[in-house]
């Protein structure tokens, strides 16, 4: 018998999906929902129930519910409950009549793949929070164009910030789905870690927050000859690039609000005792500026043929010259700031 631990739980794997290298993201998982004081939490795709297991214990979440389609993993997670004195509920159906027939506080969706087929039934079942994992970023991020166009009904771009892009796109579905149930979200946090992207967000029911949501959608007109890109309300290009006049390209609908929340971040992070990776992880996402994407700090000195210097002096020389600026943890290279392609050069050639 194989036994794993992980957090503050033992637990057996054999007969279930166990990856050891999502580790992380329940770290942060523990975090957030211990932060959040959440009391009613569904892991819908449970497997070991690893996930819900750590909800139970570690954030103390008082009524559990861990479900799996597959009947084996459903006596494993028996076991490994009964193996860690806890109670917790277990449900072996599938996930999409689950959240159709009850709604719960929290639900956490951690498919294999894309989590669009499991989004309408759990914006439909959550009351408060729904969190997601994403590990298609192919599709997501514009590596695979039609795949993304299908699973997200939106048109994702490969471009030097295509991890923001990635989740960004996983949101604009969320929010589309949601205001079809009359619900707004606001997301708490967004990480795009290893090959998966999670994002953690706060619901609330209401046809005018849903109305007001659906506004924060948008496009993004990218330039791929000079990495410059463009925010639109709706889906109108110009087709060239305001900045070099190369031929640009649309991505979107995808969410343009806000998709880190300071205060909650920082909540997790003094609430709990996280890995340093994982302290890493969300204290860059706290201090990440709200301006959607970024730029590539060193392909723009590839293009303007410079030595890269050193980003924070860049990011200086643009606060100083009054505009919002700072590193993020979507991209070790990326430049996140409010300005434009033209005086990103000027801050690089100056810093
Ligand atoms: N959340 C788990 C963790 O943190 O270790 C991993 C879950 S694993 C990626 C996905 C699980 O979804 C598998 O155990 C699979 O049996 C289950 N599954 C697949 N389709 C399902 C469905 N329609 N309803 C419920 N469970 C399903």
């Amino acid at each position: 018998m194989n036994l794993i631990t992980e957090g503050a739980v033992t637990f057996e794997t054999e007969g279930a999906f166990y990856n050891p290298r999502m580790a992380l993201n329940r770290d942060i998982n523990v975090a957030m929902t211990r932060s959040l004081g959440i009391s009613q939490y569904l892991d819908a795709l449970a497997a070991s129930g690893i996930r819900g297991m750590r909800v139970a214990k570690e954030a103390e979440v008082g009524e559990v519910s861990l479900n799996d389609i597959s009947p084996e993993a459903c006596r494993l997670m028996e076991k490994n409950l009964d193996r860690n004195s806890i109670s917790a509920t277990v449900t072996c159906r599938n996930a999409n009549v689950l959240l159709h027939e009850r709604h719960f506080q929290a639900v956490d969706l951690d498919p294999f793949g894309s989590p669009s087929s499991y989004l309408p039934a759990a914006s439909r079942s959550a009351l408060e929070y729904l969190f997601v994992t994403a590990t298609d970023t192919a599709p997501l991020c514009g590596a695979h164009l039609m795949s993304g166009i299908r699973k997200y009904l939106a048109t994702p771009l490969r471009t030097p910030y295509h991890r923001e892009m990635g989740a960004r796109i996983l949101l604009g579905l969320a929010a589309r789905e949601l205001a079809r149930l009359d619900k707004s979200m606001k997301p708490l946090l967004t990480h795009v870690t290893d090959h998966y992207v999670r994002i953690y967000l706060k619901v609330d029911k209401g046809a005018k927050l849903a109305d007001r949501c659906l506004q924060k959608l948008g496009y993004v007109e990218h330039c791929s000859v000079c990495g410059s890109f463009t925010l639109l309300n709706e889906a109108k290009a110009s087709g060239v690039c305001s900045h070099c006049s190369g031929k640009t390209s649309l991505a979107g609908p995808l969410w343009l609000g806000k998709v880190q929340d300071g205060p909650a971040i920082n909540k997790a992070l003094s609430t709990s005792n996280l890995s340093r990776r994982a302290e890493k992880i969300l204290t860059a996402c706290s201090g990440e500026i709200d301006a959607p994407m970024y730029y590539d700090h060193h392909s723009i000195c590839e293009r303007l043929s410079l030595t890269p210097g050193r980003i924070d002096l860049v990011l200086e020389r643009l606060i100083s010259r009054g505009f919002q600026a700072s590193r993020t943890h979507f991209y070790g290279l990326g430049i996140k700031t409010d300005a434009n392609m033209e005086d990103v050069e000027e801050a690089i050639r100056k810093s």
